[in-house]
């Protein structure tokens, strides 16, 4: 079951940033234009079995479909063996989180539809008495969302885009205060050690743009399984 999510977020994360529907239309080969026959569209194994080429055109396929089914299976298979509360609401959440991690990555955009989506499933979960306090969930969204707010004011939008500070909201509240704090810290950390890496490999210059979504949102799947804990241990 993952895995068919996996591929359904293959598909929905190429089409949402194109605007396309999602819902008709037949996947075809983006070389060749072949369409691609559902024996060969089984997430992963059709990949292995055709050894990552297309069976028409033989150029090789890209890596990115294989990765997010596998990604997605994984996150659904710890979700089911951690015997955790409302896991469905849970499943949501990771998918709309890869969704906003592959889209930022490849189109530097957060789709509004996946950020109001994600922020009104959540405040139904509260309201349902998923996780305790309802005001300690707002309190994250809203702080982490002002943060990030007052760093696009102050950088003119150069540091942060409003896509963060709206995804913020969303992130933030369904961690809640305080793991909202670890996950903004975590996300700075990671991004701010990535910048400096690629810059000393000669991968991207001082002012280039780096996207921020991306490493936002593998931070908050860090901090929604790891909790405060994790920071609490880096910074000793
Ligand atoms: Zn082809």
């Amino acid at each position: 079951m993952g895995l068919a999510l996996g591929s359904f977020l293959g598909a929905l994360t190429y089409r949402l940033a194109r605007k396309e529907s999602f819902v008709k239309g037949r996947s075809g080969c983006p070389r060749c234009g072949a369409n691609i026959k559902w024996y060969d569209n089984v997430p992963v194994l059709s990949f292995l079995l055709l050894g990552g080429r297309c069976r028409s055109c033989h150029k090789k396929i890209s890596l990115r479909d294989p990765l997010i089914e596998i990604v997605t299976a994984l996150g659904v298979l710890g979700i089911y063996l951690s015997n955790l509360e409302f896991p469905l609401f849970l499943i949501f959440i990771l998918l709309a989180t890869i969704s906003i991690f592959v889209i930022d990555l490849e189109n530097e955009i957060i789709p509004d539809e996946l950020i109001f989506l994600g922020l009104g499933v959540t405040t139904m979960a509260l309201l349902l008495g998923w996780n305790g306090s309802f005001y300690l969930h707002f309190l994250g969204g809203f702080s982490s969302s002002l943060f990030l707010l007052l760093i696009n004011l102050i950088t003119k939008s150069k540091g942060m885009g409003l896509g963060d500070v709206k995804y913020a909201l969303f992130a933030g509240t369904f961690l809640g205060f305080p793991k909202s704090v670890s996950w903004l810290f975590l996300s700075f950390l990671t991004g701010a050690s990535l910048g400096v890496i690629l810059i000393l490999l000669g991968r991207a210059r001082l002012g280039k743009h780096i996207p921020f979504g991306p490493f936002l949102a593998a931070s908050f799947l860090v901090t929604a399984i790891f909790g405060e804990n994790l920071v609490k241990w880096l910074i000793g």
